[in-house]
């Protein structure tokens, strides 16, 4: 039950998701107690709750971030590089990029342009994302999700923070083999996270998982 997880502080927040079973991984949960919510979630940064953050944008629960990072942990090692789909407030950019350094590089890819300042603003609030933001350890771009970021491919793990119609080819494209790409599908009015992941051989397999409810991925808006 997502309350129980919520704390008064940042280290209370995560120690909450760890006891709760929501963080089983000694490393996921370092790399969340190294970045502070506050400095991405506008208001009630320490609840285990999406919160909205303008723009008919959200900032995922906190288990839902822990979920991702538990799932692509095995591909996230020193010099990794990741793609993150829907980068958003950037908290999980910056948590990504804590689990890939020294020397990874995790891309955030936003489609709308107040989002991607949002999410450069905020990472650069803490002297650990500032510094990622000036040795390259993370970057936001501007860009139609859906199409990946080809300039920085192959990738060695992909996140996808908004709902897909489908199974974005250029994704599966993107990803090295090995590499694994988690994301929310909709399918007959529900969504699910997916788990794809590319052998070393090449070969793509597919696994259904828990139920979520995430924004769609889709065109930006024009209004
Ligand atoms: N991981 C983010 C999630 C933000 S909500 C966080 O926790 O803060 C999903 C984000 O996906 C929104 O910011 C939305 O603008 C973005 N998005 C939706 N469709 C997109 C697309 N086609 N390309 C890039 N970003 C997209």
């Amino acid at each position: 039950m997502a309350w129980r997880s919520s704390g008064a502080t940042n280290e209370a927040l995560i120690e909450n998701l760890a006891r709760n079973g929501l963080i089983k991984q000694e490393r996921v949960k370092k790399a969340m107690l190294g970045v502070d919510r506050a400095h991405y979630a506008p208001y009630a940064p320490y609840e285990d709750s999406p919160q909205a953050i303008g723009h008919r944008a959200t900032i995922s629960a906190p288990h839902m971030h822990a979920a991702a990072c538990e799932s692509l942990l095995p591909y996230l090692h020193p010099g990794a590089r990741v793609l993150d789909i829907g980068s958003g407030s950037g908290y999980l950019t910056h948590v990504l990029a804590e689990l890939v350094k020294p020397g990874g590089k995790v891309v955030g890819v936003e489609h709308i342009q107040p989002l991607v300042e949002m999410g450069t603003g905020n990472t650069r609030k803490s002297a650990e994302g500032l510094d990622l933001m000036d040795n390259g350890g993370i970057r936001y771009v501007k860009a139609d999700g859906r199409l990946g970021w080809p300039q920085d491919a192959p990738y060695d793990a992909i996140h996808v923070g908004a709902a897909a119609a489908g199974f974005h080819q250029a994704l599966i494209d993107q990803l090295k083999a090995p590499g694994r790409l988690f994301m929310p599908i909709e399918e007959d009015h529900m969504q699910h996270i997916y788990v794809i992941d590319k052998k070393e051989d090449g070969t793509v397999t597919k696994t259904k998982d828990m139920g979520v409810r995430y924004v769609p991925l889709t065109d930006a808006p024009t209004d």
